[in-house]
């Protein structure tokens, strides 16, 4: 299943399945879940054939889609995960994961504009594959990741680089407002046989800057859900950005940072393309 969120024109927010070949989107409202947390809290997967002709749809072109998941309890994110990012950075390939954190007011969804903020001069993108915690856990063994891990999706991990090294702390430096770009669905674990091995890009206006593939990742899904439980207890809802490949602004000779009236673009296969406009404050 794909989850979204979506809203008519009463701007009411609320979680639909997205079946993109009949260009519709099922309302799981009617399904007795308010919003799209509570469709993740509850593990609900799947959306039989006949329930979804029962339900109401709605043609994509009459829905405004919302991050699929605007209000998970915690965005985790993942720094140096890449080896070449790493090496791009100046900085050494960690040895324990390096983790901080996006604030949730942070995410926006697809189509929406990230707004550059005035007091950065360094504002960067970073292509993302992020998974989403089902059902939670504490102190979980990297064996049974599989158990806990509801779907997958995709962030741009938008990030002012001067704000992110005036010093050692990068968490507010990728928290502004729209500095966390999801969606455009969470793709259910059911339909991502091996989230290790997609393709992962970022392109804007239709020029590549980033191209590599998940195998990449030097802490997989398994090992980061045990470091991350062994120090907090994983909730529904929790989302973990596992950090990019090389490409990005900061890592160019010359650097370059995004610009208003651009457009970026990320592609996670499997995941769709996470497209947003970028302007200014
Ligand atoms: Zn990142």
């Amino acid at each position: 299943m794909k989850l979204v969120s979506f809203s008519l024109a009463d701007g009411h927010i609320r979680p639909g399945s997205l079946l993109e070949e009949a260009d519709l989107v099922v309302d799981l409202t009617a399904a007795g879940f308010p919003d799209a947390l509570s469709v993740i809290a509850a593990g609900f997967a799947s959306l039989d054939a006949a329930k979804a002709k029962a339900y109401p749809a709605y043609r994509l072109s009459e829905v405004d889609l919302h991050a699929p998941l605007p209000n998970p309890p915690r965005v985790f994110a993942i720094g140096l995960n890449y080896r070449d990012h790493a090496a791009e950075s100046g900085m050494a390939i960690p040895a324990v994961p390096v983790v901080f954190f996006k604030l949730t007011t942070a995410i926006v969804g697809p189509g929406d504009p990230i707004v550059l903020p005035v007091n950065s001069t360094q504002p960067d993108y970073e292509a993302e594959m992020a998974f989403v915690i089902g059902r939670g856990g504490y102190r979980l063994s990297a064996d049974e990741w599989r158990n806990h891990v509801y779907g997958y999706t995709i962030v741009n991990d938008v990030s002012a680089r001067d704000v992110q090294f005036a010093t050692s702390q990068w968490s507010m430096s990728k928290s502004f407002p729209t500095f966390c770009p999801l969606g455009p669905a969470i793709v259910t674990a059911d339909e991502i046989a091996e989230p290790h091995s997609l393709a992962i890009g970022l392109s804007i206006d239709g020029i590549v800057y980033q191209s590599s593939n998940t195998r990449e990742l030097i802490f997989q899904i398994p090992a980061l859900i045990e470091y991350l439980s062994s120090i907090t207890p994983l909730l529904p809802g929790d989302i973990v950005s596992t950090g990019t490949p090389s490409g990005v602004g900061l890592g160019r000779t010359p650097k370059r940072w995004l610009q208003p009236g651009e457009t970026v673009a990320v592609t996670v296969e499997g995941l769709g393309v996470l497209t947003n406009p970028v302007v200014a404050e």
